[in-house]
């Protein structure tokens, strides 16, 4: 009988043929080469935190929940490599223990480390980077079995790091970690015309600057973490605080109140005003991975686009006028981020400095309306969807988007003719 998976969001499901957990990159290989005989496709998930249908399979699902060690330390150059499905959770604390830290995250932990890497998975920083920035190696079991090395120099490094799962299965990563850091938060509400006048400033002059706009108001509640320097003290939120802010009121009152507004949408906005208006500021210096990573434990659905950064004061006007329009009314803040331009090929801050806009739904209410409408505002201004986060559009869309989309075409081709790593939404993206 058929195994079922489906991810965190509820977005995706699929009945996988079997469910196999190799603990080494041997058994990897041998179920790969098994696969291929029998002509039955193959899936690595993570976490399962992607709402695309990205990691779906009715293949073979791989966890690679078993090869989750740390297989090497340099403590000169800062490089680590892993087991590919070490969670971010396990890793972040033994980095912690060895001096080192991630140099950015995004917002959770639960996310493999292949999982996180290969769709792109980024924080927030002006002149920083997504995970995928701190690859500096890979191995990769590819479709003929073959356990391919892939380095700094080799040819599809820029390929490899940010791969949608398309070109193989990761099984281990080196990963250039920098010394182990505290991060100074400063989580405050703000206006939105206030943010918008300073943004400039406050995306230069933070290391990791991030709002949240509640819909239906011009408010935000804002996040300027910085390196303190060294010397400096842990100050972490007290145990009262933090279970008040990040445990019972973003989870626990937030899920009861979106069950009611479900049935209730008409009281959103006066909600949403309200929310924003009991917001308080709070400042705490604590190891980074702590403050850059909160729980979230109301289930939702998301869809998040890159675009250039001047485009945002655009699109936030395109997106107030929408919901003045009346079409909806949206409980969940509007997240915003930034990073800078990198060089990894399918990054969707691909040689552009980027704004990140990132849209949820409450996971029992309907998101496709919202999440077209806002789909329809991104794209117009160039966006490039998360590849892990809801959206549409397919690989005519992205060859134009991605100077070098032909070139990860041509590599998966080479890689893995027989689509033996493929599934519908690759289909769809990849063509
Ligand atoms: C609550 C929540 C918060 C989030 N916050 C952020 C955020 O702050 N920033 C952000 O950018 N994203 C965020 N995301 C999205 C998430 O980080 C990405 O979707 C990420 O890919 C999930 O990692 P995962 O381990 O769950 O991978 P999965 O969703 O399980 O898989 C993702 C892809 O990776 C592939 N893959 C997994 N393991 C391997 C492997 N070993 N070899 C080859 N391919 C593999 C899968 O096949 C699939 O294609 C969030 C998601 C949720 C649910």
């Amino acid at each position: 009988m058929a195994e079922h998976w489906q991810n965190w969001g509820r977005s995706a499901e699929a009945h996988p043929v079997r469910i196999v957990r190799p603990a080494s990159t041997a058994e990897v290989v041998a179920v790969v080469r098994e696969a291929v005989a029998a002509g039955t496709r193959v899936k690595a998930v993570g976490a399962s935190h992607s709402f695309t249908a990205i990691a779906a399979t009715d293949g073979i699902l791989l966890r690679l929940d078993r090869m989750s060690t740390i297989l090497g330390t340099d403590t000169t150059t800062g490089r680590v490599r892993v087991q590919a499905g070490i969670s971010l959770h396990d890793l972040n604390p033994r980095l912690r223990v060895l001096g080192l830290a991630l140099p950015n995250l995004g917002d959770v932990d639960p996310q493999s480390v292949a999982g996180a890497i290969s769709t792109g998975t980024h924080g927030t920083g002006g002149a920083r980077f997504g995970i995928a920035n701190a690859v500096v190696g890979l191995q990769v079991v590819t479709a003929a079995g073959d356990v391919l090395e892939i380095d700094e120099q080799h040819p599809w490094f820029g390929a490899a790091r940010v791969s949608l799962g398309a070109l193989g299965i990761v099984t281990e990563v080196t990963l250039q970690c920098v010394p182990a850091f505290l991060l100074h938060a400063r989580e405050e509400p703000m206006a939105l015309p206030a943010v918008m006048e300073r943004l400039d400033d406050l995306v230069a002059d933070n290391d990791h600057f991030e709002f949240y706009w509640f819909p239906h108001t011009e408010q935000t509640s804002t996040k300027q973490n910085n390196r303190v320097p060294d010397g400096t003290d842990r100050r972490p939120l007290g145990r009262f605080r933090h279970w008040l802010d990040d445990e019972l009121l973003s989870n626990t009152a937030f899920e009861a109140l979106n069950r009611v507004l479900t049935r209730r949408r008409s009281w959103i906005p006066r909600v949403n005003h309200v929310a924003a208006s009991v917001l308080s500021a709070r400042e705490y210096v604590d190891e980074s991975y702590e403050v850059f990573v909160s729980p979230r434990r109301v289930r939702f659905r998301e869809s998040e686009f890159a675009m250039p950064r001047a485009a945002l004061p655009h699109v936030l006007d395109e997106l107030a006028s929408w919901f003045g329009a009346g079409h909806e009314n949206v409980s969940f803040p509007i997240e915003v981020r930034f990073t800078a331009a990198d060089d990894v090929w399918l990054s969707t801050s691909h040689e552009r400095d980027s704004c990140y806009v990132a849209v949820h739904q409450y996971w029992r209410s309907d998101h496709r309306a919202y999440f077209a409408a806002a789909q329809d505002i991104f794209t117009a201004h160039e966006g490039r969807p998360h590849w892990g986060k809801l959206h549409t559009l397919d690989a005519a869309y992205f060859s134009d988007s991605y100077a070098r989309f032909d070139d990860v075409v041509t590599i998966r081709d080479e890689l893995d003719p027989g689509r033996t790593f493929g599934n519908a939404y690759l289909e769809r993206v990849l063509g």
